[in-house]
């Protein structure tokens, strides 16, 4: 068996130069093409099997081993965010208002240097590695569902999934590995509260849809406390916006659009949070006589980890970074990876990344987010080791 540890940090440099190299030009949603056009020359070169345009821009990269038996598949996601960088570092971001502020630029020089070291075993592989770069992984924007259309879970099917998110939450060097739900499905709302407008001074010829506003926002904060079974596991709804029809400060505007999030780890859960949702709108805004138009999606279902995947796993990464560093951990935040495991078993994980004495503690999509790069060489470790346990004996 490889030494993961020690190949993966011999190969440190290189990641922090990809790595760096995408953080100074970063691409939001699926406009990813400088970005897709590396990964495929990187790939190519290390001589897989390469697609392009899979889910619009998402690349995939085919490693075959020299025998037959399982085909595993890693992911890692592509895409920035339309954040402007507060950062000053040298490697800080050279697109106005663009950002990696979520370490999906560390995602993907993981994934390389993983790719790099597996090609070198490829002899000893028995099947293959199927690495999965994804665009339009941010704000719901649906590219594993985009990649998943276009036959990325096809020919050859894999047989089991990973991936991974380095984690500002946890400390550098531990991971996080739960099985079951580990991350919550979301749901966005957008409720337009419909009145009648007209003069400020003379309400009461008017429908006043920012008093109902005001009603409905308070009894939307009262659904998760009064209306939800509290054993039904987390759940969370955020009020996020709120914007009337006119701004003029002495008229009455004709509607107030109200937007937010709900949050759970189930698919019953968040069925009765959306019933509660519309009929809270709706008895709130009939009672003032204001009409009320519900839009309601659901872009992400929850990441649910597979028991058995999770078992080994643990095993597996106790000897990278050691029992005591390996912690459990859920969050209300969603993937869309989600869509991946729900077709293929696997586990998704977080590699801790935070580092107080370096000042690297802020939040995933902050605009002073970075991480402690020391966790890339981990990160490619843990890869190659969760993989290596599937294809090598
Ligand atoms: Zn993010
Ligand atoms: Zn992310």
């Amino acid at each position: 068996m490889m030494d993961y540890r020690a190949e993966a940090q011999a190969l440190r440099e290189r990641l922090v130069a990809w790595r760096r190299d995408f953080h100074r030009h970063p691409e939001v949603g699926y406009e990813v093409h400088r970005t897709a056009g590396i990964i495929a020359d990187v790939l190519r070169g290390l001589g897989l099997e390469v697609q392009t345009g899979v889910g619009q821009t998402g690349v995939v990269g085919i490693l075959e081993g020299a025998a037959d038996g399982d085909t595993v598949l890693w992911r890692s996601d592509m895409d920035a965010l339309p954040i402007q960088e507060e950062n000053d570092t040298d490697y800080v971001s050279s697109y106005a208002g663009k950002m990696h502020a979520c370490g999906h630029d560390g995602h993907m020089a993981i994934a390389l240097g993983a790719a790099t070291l597996l090609s070198q075993q490829r002899e000893h592989i028995k099947g293959r590695v199927k690495f999965v770069f994804q665009p339009a992984e941010e704000m719901g924007a649906g590219g594993a569902l985009a990649m998943i259309r276009d036959g990325v879970l096809d020919d050859p099917e894999p047989d089991v999934s990973f991936g991974l998110h380095l984690w500002n939450t946890l400390p550098l060097g531990q991971v996080g590995i739960s099985s079951g739900a580990i991350m919550a499905g979301s749901s966005f709302f957008n409720l337009r509260v419909r009145g009648l407008a007209g003069h400020a001074a003379m309400p009461h010829t008017t429908i006043d849809p920012v008093a109902c506003a005001g009603q409905l926002i308070s009894a939307l904060h009262t659904i998760v406390g009064r209306k939800m079974d509290a054993m039904a596991g987390a759940v969370v709804l955020s009020v996020t916006s709120v914007e009337t029809s006119s701004h003029a400060y002495n008229a009455i505007p004709a509607y107030v659009t109200i937007g937010g999030t709900f949050r759970s780890f189930n698919a019953y859960t968040s069925e009765m949070l959306e019933q509660h949702i519309r009929s809270v709108a709706v008895s709130v805004c009939e009672s003032v006589g204001c009409e009320v138009d519900i839009h309601i999606r659901h872009p992400n279902i929850p990441v649910v980890n597979d028991a058995g995947v999770v078992r080994r796993l643990r095993r597996a990464f106790a000897q990278i970074v050691g029992a005591d560093h390996i912690v459990d951990e859920r969050t209300m935040a969603s993937e869309d990876i989600a869509y991946i495991l729900e077709d293929v078993p696997g586990a998704y994980f977080f590699l801790g990344t935070a580092n107080p004495a370096k000042g690297l503690t802020y939040a995933h999509h902050h605009p002073r987010y970075d991480f402690d790069e020391d966790a890339l060489a981990t990160g490619v470790a843990l890869a190659c080791r969760a993989i290596g346990d599937y294809v090598f004996d």
